[in-house]
C-alpha cells in the first residue's frame, strides 16, 4: 500500500528518531564486508520502480549495518563532529524546502540566514566586520576559495588578471606552508595551478607548530615577490596552533597574503578560555573553517572568510549577464563559493548558532577540550601508556608499550594492535596515525554529546584492549 507523502515523512521521522535513540548504545564501528554490502543492493537498475516506503525501508536496513555511528558520543576518529538535534531538524526542512541557495531571488530566507550567521561567526571568531563569507561544502572548499582569493589579489598587485588570462605567463607566486599543513591545503594549491610540490615547506616544532624564525628565514630570499603563507589553527594530530601573532609579524613587511586553515581549531576563538591560542588571528587575510566538525552542523558545511571581499568575489564569480543581479543590499550567495546552484546550508548553521548562543558555543568547545584532557589524564596514568602531545585542544596522541615492555618497533606494533582491538570491540571508535615517525593512537573529541561517562567507558575499553588478561 502506497503511503501518502505525509505518512512517508512520518515513517522517516520515526526511523530517524529510532536511529538517534540507538546512538548511545549501538556499537560504534561495525565490521562490515564490502561484498555483503554489495549483495544487499542489486547491481542492475530495476526496470520498474518500487514503492517509496519500500525503498526507504531497504535503505534503512542497509544503514543498520553500513553506517558508522559517527553521530554518537563515542566516536573519536579523525575530526568528524556529530549533529545537534536542532541542526538535523533544520536540515530536514532544508531538504523539504529544496531551495537553490545560489541566488537571493531563489531563496531570500537562506540568503538572510547566511548573512546573519556569517555576521555572528565573524563576531565569535573576532574577524574583521567587513570580511566576506562563503558557505561551502567543507574546509577543503574553504581553503580552495580563500587561496583563489589570494591568487587573485597577489597577481592583481603584480598587474596580472589571473581570472581572465589564466596562469600562463603570469608572475610566479611563492607559496609557503608549515611542514604540518593539512593535505587539503596541498590539494587546493594543486587545483589552483599553484602546484603541490613547488611550495616552500617551513619547519615546525615538536608539537607541529610553524616556527616563525624558520618562516622569516624562508621569506628573506623572496623579498619583493608575490607571497602566499598558509598557517594552521589546530593540527589534526596534536591540536596545536601555529603562533599566528608572531607569523603575522614576520609576514607583514613582505606584503604577503596570510591564510589560516582552522577547520576545527578556529573554534577556539569562540571561547574566552581558549582564545589565547589564536591570538593574532584577525591579522590574517583569509580563514577557512568547518561547521560540520566542531559546530556539529550536518555534513556538508564549511565556511570561508576573507578580509578582502573584492578579491574573494572576483576569484569565484564571473558575472553572467543573464542572471538577475539584485541592486543594493541583497547578497547573492553564489558569488562567494565555487558552486553555482547549491544546497541552502545557511539554515542549519543559523539554527545551530541560534540554539547555542555565544555561551553555548563556548561551552561546547570547552567541554570537548575537557573531555580530551580527561582522556589524556586517565590513559596517561596507566602503566605502559604514553601521551605524546600537549593536550591544548581536542586531540590526544597515545602510544602503548606491549605488556612485557619492548623497544620502539614493538611499541609501534602494540599501538596498532591496540587500535585494532578497540575498533573490533565497538565501545568507541578511534584510529591510528603516524606522529614524528612513530605509530600513535589518535583520539579526537568533537561531538556535542560526549560526556564524562562516555570518556570513562572508552578509557576502560582502551585499557582492556591494551592490557589483555594474561594467558
Ligand atoms: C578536516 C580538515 C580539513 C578539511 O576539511 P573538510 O571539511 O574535510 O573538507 C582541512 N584542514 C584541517 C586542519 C582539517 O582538520
Amino acid at each position: 500500500m502506497t503511503l501518502s507523502t505525509r505518512e512517508l515523512l512520518a515513517d522517516v521521522a520515526r526511523r530517524a528518531a529510532d536511529f538517534v535513540d540507538s546512538l548511545p548504545e549501538r556499537p560504534v564501528g561495525l565490521p562490515v564486508q564490502v561484498d555483503a554490502m554489495r549483495a544487499e543492493l542489486p547491481a542492475a537498475l530495476p526496470e520498474a520502480g518500487a514503492d517509496p516506503a519500500a525503498v526507504i525501508a531497504q535503505l534503512d536496513a542497509l544503514a543498520a549495518r553500513g553506517v558508522v555511528a559517527t553521530a554518537g558520543p563515542r566516536f573519536f576518529g579523525f575530526v568528524v563532529g556529530g549533529t545537534l538535534p536542532v541542526a538535523v531538524a533544520a536540515d530536514w526542512l532544508t531538504s523539504t524546502w529544496d531551495q537553490n541557495a545560489g541566488l537571493y531571488v531563489l531563496s531570500p530566507a537562506n540568503a538572510i540566514c547566511e548573512e546573519v550567521a556569517g555576521g555572528w561567526l565573524r563576531q565569535l571568531f573576532g574577524l574583521p566586520a567587513a570580511a566576506s563569507v562563503g558557505f561551502v561544502t567543507g574546509c577543503q572548499a574553504a581553503n580552495f576559495s580563500a587561496l583563489a582569493a589570494a591568487r587573485h589579489a597577489l597577481l592583481e598587485r603584480a598587474g596580472w588578471d589571473v581570472e581572465a588570462r589564466g596562469l600562463f605567463g603570469a608572475p610566479e607566486i611563492e607559496v609557503l606552508v608549515g611542514d604540518e599543513a593539512h593535505v587539503t591545503i596541498h590539494t587546493a594549491l594543486q587545483m589552483l595551478g599553484l602546484g603541490r610540490d613547488r611550495v616552500h615547506r617551513v619547519a615546525v616544532d615538536g608539537q607541529g607548530r610553524m616556527r616563525p624564525d624558520a618562516l622569516a628565514a624562508a621569506l628573506a630570499p623572496l623579498a619583493g615577490r608575490p607571497i602566499l603563507v598558509c598557517a594552521q589553527a589546530g593540527n589534526i594530530n596534536t591540536g596545536a596552533f601555529d603562533p599566528l601573532a608572531a607569523i603575522a609579524e614576520v609576514v607583514r613587511p613582505h606584503g604577503a597574503w596570510l591564510h589560516v586553515d582552522g577547520a576545527f581549531g578556529l573554534w577556539a576563538a569562540a571561547s574566552p578560555q581558549l582564545a589565547g591560542h589564536v591570538a593574532g588571528l584577525e591579522r590574517a587575510d583569509s580563514w577557512a573553517t568547518d561547521a560540520h566538525k566542531w559546530l556539529n552542523a550536518p555534513y556538508d558545511s564549511g565556511l570561508v572568510f576573507c578580509a578582502h571581499p573584492a578579491a574573494h568575489r572576483a576569484a569565484l564569480s564571473a558575472t553572467a549577464s543573464y542572471l538577475i543581479q539584485t541592486e543594493g543590499a541583497e547578497r547573492d550567495p553564489f558569488e562567494w563559493t565555487p558552486e553555482f546552484s547549491r544546497r541552502a546550508r545557511g539554515f542549519a548553521v543559523w539554527a545551530a548558532l541560534a540554539s547555542l548562543g555565544r555561551q553555548g558555543v563556548a561551552a561546547m568547545i570547552e567541554r570537548g577540550v575537557a573531555m580530551a584532557q580527561r582522556f589524556a589524564a586517565r590513559l596517561g596514568a596507566a602503566p605502559g601508556v604514553e601521551v605524546l602531545n600537549e593536550v591544548v585542544l581536542n586531540q590526544v596522541l597515545l602510544r602503548f608499550a606491549p605488556p612485557g615492555g619492548g623497544d620502539a618497533a614493538a611499541t609501534d606494533a602494540w599501538t596498532r594492535e591496540t587500535i585494532r582491538r578497540v575498533q573490533e570491540d565497538g565501545t568507541c571508535w578511534l584510529s591510528g596515525t603516524t606522529w614524528r615517525g612513530r605509530a600513535a593512537m589518535r583520539i579526537s573529541v568533537s561531538n556535542w554529546s560526549t560526556r564524562e561517562a562516555d570518556v570513562d567507558r572508552s578509557v576502560a575499553a582502551i585499557l582492556a584492549a591494551a592490557r589483555p588478561p594474561a594467558g
